[in-house]
């Protein structure tokens, strides 16, 4: 990353934990962090809005984007690509400004190994029981659609020891003040 001043802060996890819950608590209620925008080639869900929850991208464009090096990290999950585009990251990490991204776990490792200095939070469900009944309850895919990205939640669950810091999302705004915890430390943190 070109002279990074902010910091970049990841939250990881299953899909439907609550990432994107707890992402716009954060927010809201932390001063001088922004989130990454993600491209995905993902259908738009109802109640999207392009540049705001992502940049809608056909295969074509994605695969123009990775060519071009445009990604600071890329994934395919549940047979859709998703990519974090390095522009608006670097350009507020130079104005010293700290971002968020909120990605899968393939996403996550890759940010680890390009930006040594990312602090990554992995939220994790109470249990998988959870995880599932809240899948269902989302109602924003097809059964065999959360079908997929449960049994994907299985193998993320596997590598949370990859991560520096694991909150549980059991009670929701107990979380919440867990990852701003995290975030208010790490900017104490002295080098
Ligand atoms: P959804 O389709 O539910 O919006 O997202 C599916 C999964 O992709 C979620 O776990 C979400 O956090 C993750 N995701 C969203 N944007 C990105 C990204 O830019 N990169 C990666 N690796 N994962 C992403």
């Amino acid at each position: 990353m070109i002279n990074a001043k902010g910091k970049v802060f990841v939250l990881t996890g299953p899909s439907g934990v609550g990432k994107g819950t707890i992402v716009s608590e954060v927010l809201k209620k932390v001063d001088n962090i922004y989130l990454s925008i993600s491209a995905t080639t993902r259908q738009k869900r109802e109640g999207e809005n392009e540049g705001v929850h992502y940049f809608f991208k056909t295969k074509e464009e994605f695969n123009r984007m990775i060519k071009s090096d445009e990604f600071l990290e890329h994934a395919e999950f549940a047979g859709d690509s998703y990519g974090s585009p390095k522009f608006s990251i670097n350009n507020y990490l130079s104005c010293g400004k700290d971002v968020l991204l909120e990605i899968e776990v393939q996403g996550a490792k890759q940010v680890k190994e390009k930006c040594t200095d990312a602090i990554l939070i992995f939220l994790a469900p109470p249990s998988f029981e959870a995880l599932e009944e809240r899948l269902i309850k989302r109602n924003t895919e097809s059964i065999d659609k959360v079908k997929v990205r449960l049994k994907k939640a299985k193998e993320e669950m596997q590598e949370v020891n990859l991560f520096h810091y694991l909150v549980i999302n059991d009670n929701l705004n107990e979380a919440i003040d867990n990852v701003i915890s995290i975030i208010k430390a790490e900017r104490c943190k002295i080098k």
